[in-house]
């Protein structure tokens, strides 16, 4: 089992451990602050090393109770090798401001429409939300945009707590992504911004919302009678 460092404190850049597996080019550590793709969040990627050797890491997964670091080539690495993790920061922090902007405009659009967000990828450029949604028009997108920079403008606090399956269940407005019934999870991790909004989540979220800048929504596609998309990007 992979103890996942990002879950606790999203700023660890450097963490040193253990190689416990090794599959082909794919390799398991004890530990990890890199973040494996999931929740509309992509991958980390950066370098492990070992023995004076880099080893670029191209993309992290999930496998299991393990998190997978692929490797470009994991050759010269044995199980049991102390290595020190590198992650590719920039990146990284890019996609935190990413999610946090994420969380931001889906409690505005919920409060104001009731919609509910159906999915969403997230890049270090630009990102997008999907909503179930039957009208969106530029008017109202735009007062969601300033409605999300005023919250972001407030330099909320962004914390993470851990809630017991009952408790978390106490709170309904923790499970805003439409048609996800979480099961078999003990514990809930809880992503909160100020007094402003609380989610379950497992992604990795800025300290704070005055690390965020300012979102612009781009651009709106209808994707359905009842989905639409909403492109963003943070200035
Ligand atoms: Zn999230």
């Amino acid at each position: 089992m992979t103890e996942k460092i990002y879950l606790t404190d999203s700023y660890v850049k450097e963490f040193d451990a253990t190689v416990t597996e090794i599959t082909g080019n794919f390799v398991v550590l004890n530990k990890t602050a890199f973040y494996p793709s999931g929740g509309g969040q992509p991958s980390d990627t950066g370098k492990i090393l070992c023995n004076g050797k880099e080893f670029e890491v191209i993309s992290v997964k999930n496998s299991g109770e393990n998190v997978l670091h692929e490797l470009i080539n994991a050759e010269g690495l044995s199980v049991g090798d102390k290595v020190k993790g590198i992650l590719n920061w920039e990146r990284r922090h890019a996609l935190m401001k990413m999610h946090s902007a994420a969380h931001i405009l889906s409690k505005i659009i919920f409060s104001e429409t009731g919609a509910l967000f159906t999915g969403n990828q997230l890049g270090e450029k630009e990102s997008r939300m999907d909503f179930s949604v039957k009208e969106f028009d530029r008017e109202l997108l735009n007062s969601f945009e300033e409605k999300a920079n005023n919250a972001i403008t407030q330099n909320l606090n962004v914390i993470v707590s851990f809630l017991e399956r009952d408790e978390a269940f106490e709170i309904p407005e923790l499970f805003r992504l439409k048609n996800v019934l979480p099961k078999e999870i003990p514990v809930f991790r809880i992503v909160s911004i100020g007094n402003f909004d609380v989610q379950a989540d497992g992604g990795t979220h800025v300290k704070n919302t005055s690390e965020i800048g300012r979102i612009k929504i781009t651009n709106l596609k209808n994707k359905g009678a009842e989905n639409k998309r909403i492109y963003f990007e943070l200035i």
